[in-house]
């Protein structure tokens, strides 16, 4: 219960009490390389000039006029910026708190729709399987994170999950990356088929996996087959971009990638950077104006949504992102990321697989590197390398998903996008340091 305050000093992690460009400093003084932004979040670094003056500035015109009463000038400035450079035919933004409240938001925004469209019966979800979409009990339903969803089951939603689309692990030897990912997408249609088509209201998905694959990205063409069996059947599809979004992986929507838009596009963490919490959920024209022209109202809401502190750290944080080439840079600096990590772990005897897209970077630890098996459970891997690694003061975020029954584990690299040539070096070493430390 490391997360409960006041804090429990028998396990209790370091305070932490300053933030300077890529590191975190504890009380003891003692300084952290941020190589996973907590998860994914600080995509600016800490300290950033440009956002906290945004934010005093708005805290000393205005904190805060419900949005039932009120627009406010920074909410619609950043839903101007974000739909002028989001992909297909997302026009309308939705802002929340954060990435649960995004998805649940989606949820619902999706059954309304097909409420106000006259086909109620349309409420089955699709996603995948370890997969993780938030903690609420919708998108806590919605994830397919077994161990995560274990004791809530009586009280979550009955949601399909078909396989991801995880190359290194379930691509046959014999497939093309094309083939297999034509193999997984058809999973989809083949459970819309088994659900009823006329019973399915969305499929859920990350363009690139995070906490619980590990930055696994699909293999060119799953997406695009995605989009064409939603089409088909008249499914929404709904991209969860919480952790790969905002600049992450290269593209200020990580979608673009793949050559896909979708009707409902999720995203938090990078959004706020750190500096305020917040999350949006941005939808397409026809979603929009099909409810607009119908009840004219979306059936949900909380306190704080389109905060004006919020939404100006949001706007503040894409403004720096694009204006300052930083996501402009993310490929480039990825791709040298992933050569220092390669040539110091590439031929360790348990680095299974090295990859991801951008600054978005996974690693993955096998106790066999031909039978790609992974290490016992009981061996809790990703509990010593977090530990390892703090001691070698780096902060990346090692986790154990389940795979398909078996338990694995990887470590998902996230740093800060102002990193230099220098910070990549530093911090590949103090990941080599750490795996070298727990795994020999
Ligand atoms: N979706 C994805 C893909 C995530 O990675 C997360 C957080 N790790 C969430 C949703 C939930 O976001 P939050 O923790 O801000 O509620």
């Amino acid at each position: 219960m490391s997360n409960v305050f006041p804090r429990d000093t028998r396990i209790s992690p370091p305070v932490a009490v300053r933030g300077e460009g890529c590191y975190l400093i504890d009380s003891e003084g003692k300084r952290y390389f941020d190589g996973s932004g907590g998860a994914a979040v600080s995509c600016l670094g800490h300290g950033d000039a440009g956002v906290t003056a945004a934010i005093k500035d708005q805290l000393d015109r205005l904190a805060f006029a419900h949005t039932s009463f009120f627009t406010s000038e920074p909410a619609e400035a950043l839903a101007e910026l974000l739909i002028q450079h989001a992909p297909g035919d997302l026009s309308r933004v939705y802002f929340v708190s954060g990435g649960s409240e995004a998805v649940e938001a989606a949820l619902k925004l999706a059954r309304q729709y097909y409420v106000e469209i006259d086909q109620p019966e349309r409420s089955r979800i699709i996603a995948r399987r370890q997969s993780y979409h938030g903690n609420t009990l919708g998108a806590l339903a919605t994830g397919g994170n077994e161990w995560r969803r274990a004791q809530f089951g009586p009280l979550l939603l009955d949601v399909s999950h078909i396989a991801p689309c995880y190359e290194y692990r379930f691509k046959a030897e014999k497939e093309t990356a094309h083939e297999y990912g034509q193999r997984a997408a058809q999973e989809l249609e083949d459970e819309i088929l088994r659900l009823g088509p006329d019973t399915v209201m969305a499929f859920v998905a990350e363009p690139v996996v995070g906490a619980t694959l590990g930055a696994v990205p699909a293999v060119e063409g799953y997406f695009k087959r995605i989009r064409e069996i939603c089409d088909r059947y008249g499914v929404l599809l709904i991209l969860d971009e919480v952790m790969c979004g905002m600049g992450r992986t290269g593209y200020l929507y990580a979608c673009e990638a793949d050559g896909v838009a979708p009707d409902i596009l999720c995203i938090a963490k990078g959004l706020g950077a750190g500096y305020q919490p917040i999350g949006a959920m941005l939808c397409s024209g026809a979603i929009y104006d099909a409810i607009a022209s119908g009840s004219g109202f979306f059936q949900h809401g909380h306190t704080y949504i389109g905060h004006p502190v919020a939404t100006a750290a949001g706007l503040a944080v894409v403004r720096a992102l694009l204006d300052r080439g930083l996501v402009a840079g993310v490929t480039s600096l990825g791709e040298k990321l992933d050569d220092a990590l390669r040539s110091l772990l590439g031929q360790h005897p348990h680095v299974g697989d090295i990859r991801g897209r951008g600054l978005f970077r996974g690693i993955e630890l096998v106790e066999n590197r031909e039978t790609k098996a992974p290490f016992d459970p009981s061996q809790k891997i990703a509990a010593k390398l977090k530990k390892a690694a703090m001691e070698a003061g780096l902060i990346c975020y090692p986790m154990s998903g389940t795979i398909d029954g078996q338990k694995g584990d990887h470590i998902l690299l996230a740093p800060p996008f102002i990193m230099t040539d220098d910070h990549i070096g530093e911090l590949s070493e103090k990941v080599a340091i750490s795996v070298t430390k727990v795994l020999g």
